[in-house]
């Protein structure tokens, strides 16, 4: 479903993906996990198609991200930073790509209803974002990322800026979301026990490469190495 081949992406003269390949299946959870720097957030945004690798490619379906309008890609990204847009209410922040997309206003209607169903939006459609409480920004971060239907969510530390409570509650939705939507979700982060507790596989990296790749029982009890071992440890 997701193919990722031998990928390399510098910036100048730094190698910030060293040659990775790995394979993701449709309806995985699948999480990127390492320190920083190691190339997290580099690799997603590869993905999503905002950077293209110096040698190597990335196969969605068959087809290679790079080649495919940006329109009709079949992913879409959750930043860290939710990137809201502070000016719009909650309702035309979730619509704005549909709008841009020149989706028609009924469908567009219609989809925001549904969206704010899932993620308990509805009485805060009217408000601004600087109205909402943290964990409900992120969750109109989510909603603008799931109203487009992307076949693959790529989410950058979506959870990062939540204190420990709301995380460890917003970890257990997040999995609740993607099986009831059947979504393909890849999520970046360098907090182990998130990553053990929603992933169906984790790609463990360092320093631009992918040192492990399986479940989370299988890395946790046969870590490849020693850093691997020492880094799931090691607890924040
Ligand atoms: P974090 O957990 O801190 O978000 P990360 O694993 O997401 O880290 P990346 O953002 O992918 O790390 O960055 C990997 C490396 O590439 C870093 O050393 C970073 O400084 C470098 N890098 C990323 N983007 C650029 C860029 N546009 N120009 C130059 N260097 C970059
Ligand atoms: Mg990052």
């Amino acid at each position: 479903f997701i193919s990722i081949e031998n990928v390399v992406k510098t910036f100048g003269a730094f190698t910030a993906i060293d040659g990775i390949s790995l394979g993701i299946g449709q309806g995985e959870f699948f999480s990127l996990l390492g320190p920083s720097g190691c190339g997290k957030s580099t690799l997603l945004r590869m993905l999503a198609g905002f950077e293209t690798p110096d040698s190597g490619r990335i196969l969605l379906d068959g087809a290679d991200v790079t080649e495919i309008p940006a329109h009709r890609r079949p992913t879409n990204m959750m930043f860290q930073s939710y990137a809201l847009f502070p000016h719009l209410t909650v309702r035309k922040n979730i619509a704005f790509g549909l709008v841009q997309d020149r989706v028609d206003r009924a469908e567009i209607g219609k989809r925001i209803a549904e969206v704010a169903e899932k993620l308990h939006l509805e009485p805060m459609l009217e408000r601004k974002p600087a109205q909402l409480s943290g964990g409900q920004r992120q969750r109109v971060a989510l909603a603008r990322a799931l109203v487009k239907r992307p076949k693959v969510l790529l989410l950058d530390e979506p959870l990062g800026a939540l204190d420990k409570n709301l995380r460890l509650q917003t970890q257990h939705e997040l999995v609740r979301l993607q099986k009831e939507l059947g979504l393909t979700f890849i999520i970046v982060t360098h907090d182990q026990h998130e990553a053990m507790t929603v992933s169906s596989r984790i790609a463990i990296m360092k320093q631009g490469k992918v040192l492990q790749i399986g479940t989370p029982e299988a890395v946790y009890e046969t870590p490849a190495s020693r850093y691997v071992a020492k880094f799931l440890g090691e607890t924040n």
